[in-house]
């Protein structure tokens, strides 16, 4: 693990205000993969001297016994329960109205309890618009986290030239077609969900990018080496700075912000095989595929003879019983050679040496968490950011391919063998390992993320 980079003094000091610590207030779009990059924001702003303060609702609340140094604030949500992903952009919609008038209470509370002074801002994801309309009204100001790519949210800022252009909504014969606008994205690797026509996505971005132009600021988990040219679009089309401080993970103290336990004993199960002979299989935390793909999936692996670490999360398989989910025999059959946990510690298992493919659903923290250490992909995006952060892992980053179009074990067996024994899949991880170093060199002293940390501490207390 790298160690975080130590807070300078002057840092420091600009987390104080008249001898007291200042406070940054964070709020979470509460699903795992906006979880953790707030979390890791906020152990790298507590590194350097700011006070935390989380509010969050109580739908995938965290366990705040984890995070013994901050303060917790419930907001009353709606009460919200599991969605399918189809319905998942009505449910975030939804999420930030519901907690709108409880937040505005809690807030005003923390601000008479602090003293407006001694708080530096709100940092929200983008997803959450009325929790920015609630702060700028009581006169905090915000900065936004946008927790996917760069290039993602030039996408999303792209959104109505999008559907001007005809680009959107998808047309099943446009699918393969360059999006020339926003090189190197075709029509299907823009951002959509489902079969929804663009209406409540398209509601959503435009909310995201008007909580990010109405901030003091837009902070980005991605790093120079690895979107320049994305970012500079963004400074170019953007009025507000934008920090690009990540890989996050790689800057803040290791924390854990898992909503599911994780299954440690998989890291030394790992030990016992040979450096870079194991694929991990996971598909995030909302993906779902169907019983037939998860069987295609299984036996696809099985016929590869590649060792393997499979993450089968609960309600991963739709319409399926959690203890029907794998062919009968597959597990009892794969002992040897494979293992098949509900949720992994999977920083921990991609930095294993034995780890030398990562079968991802591409989402951007395993796409970025997979780049950090060097670890080449197989890609099977299923909605939303996911194909466009595809897209650049095979063909911009080319340290991965896609497993594209109907699941099928002949495929899946021949995808698996091109990435863990195939020449092919050898030059993808030499290039995974510039990648790696790259991502070292813009954390390290002096790199690009830790300059643009420096610049976001500074702003924090300009503001
Ligand atoms: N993750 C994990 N264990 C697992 C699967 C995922 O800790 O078994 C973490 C992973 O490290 C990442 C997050 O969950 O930080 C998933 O975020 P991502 O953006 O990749 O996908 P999402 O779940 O949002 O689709």
């Amino acid at each position: 693990m790298t160690p975080p980079p130590a807070p300078t003094m002057a840092a420091h000091s600009n987390a104080v205000h008249g001898g007291r610590r200042r406070h940054v207030l964070l709020f979470p779009l509460p699903y795992q993969g906006h979880i953790n990059p707030m979390f890791r924001l906020a152990g790298l702003l507590h590194a350097h001297g700011f006070a935390i303060t989380v509010f969050h609702t109580h739908f995938n609340a965290p366990d705040t016994a984890r995070h013994p140094d901050y303060r917790f604030v419930p907001v009353p949500d709606g009460s919200p329960v599991p969605v399918a992903i189809e319905d998942a952009v009505a449910q975030i919609l939804e999420l930030g109205v519901a907690c709108e008038s409880a937040f505005r209470d809690r807030l005003a509370s923390v601000l008479d309890e602090y003293s407006r002074d001694d708080v530096a801002c709100l940092v929200a994801d983008t997803h959450l618009l009325p929790i920015f309309e609630v702060a700028a009204r009581l006169s905090v100001p915000t900065l936004a986290l946008r927790t996917g790519s760069a290039a993602c949210c030039a996408s999303f800022l792209a959104y109505p030239m999008l559907f001007e252009k005809g680009y959107l909504p998808v047309q099943e014969s446009q699918r393969d077609m360059p999006v020339v606008d926003l090189p190197p994205y075709r029509v299907r690797d823009l951002p959509v969900i489902g079969e929804d026509d663009g209406g409540l996505v398209r509601e959503l971005l435009s909310r995201a990018m008007t909580a990010v132009k109405t901030s003091s600021g837009l902070i980005l988990n991605t790093f120079d080496a690895l979107e320049r040219r994305e970012q500079d679009g963004l400074r170019r089309d953007l009025a507000v700075p934008v920090f690009d401080i990540g890989p996050l993970h790689k800057l803040s103290p290791a924390v854990d912000s898992s909503l599911l336990l994780p299954d440690r004993s998989c890291l030394e199960w790992l030990d016992a095989f040979p450096p870079e002979s194991v694929l991990y299989v996971s598909f995030g935390s909302v993906a779902c595929m169907s019983p037939r793909d998860l069987v295609e999936t299984a036996w696809g692996i099985a016929g590869s003879d590649v060792p393997f670490l499979w993450v089968v999360r609960p309600g991963m398989v739709r319409g399926s019983a959690d203890d029907h989910r794998l062919p009968e025999g597959f597990e009892a059959a794969m002992r040897k050679r494979g293992m098949v946990v509900a949720w992994a510690p999977q920083e921990e298992v991609l930095r294993h040496r034995a780890v030398g493919g990562f079968w991802t659903h591409c989402g951007w923290n395993s796409t970025l968490e997979s780049v950090c250490e060097g670890v080449p992909m197989l890609c099977r995006p299923y909605f939303g950011d996911q194909m466009g952060n595809a897209r650049y892992v095979e063909h911009v980053w080319r340290v991965g391919l896609e497993v594209g179009g109907d699941l099928e074990r002949g495929r899946v067996e021949a995808a698996i063998r091109r990435l863990m024994t195939d020449e092919e899949g050898a030059e993808m991880r030499a290039r995974a390992c510039e990648l790696k170093k790259a991502a070292a060199e813009c954390t390290g002293e002096g790199g690009s993320s830790r300059l643009a940390i420096d610049k976001l501490i500074t702003h924090l207390t300009s503001l």
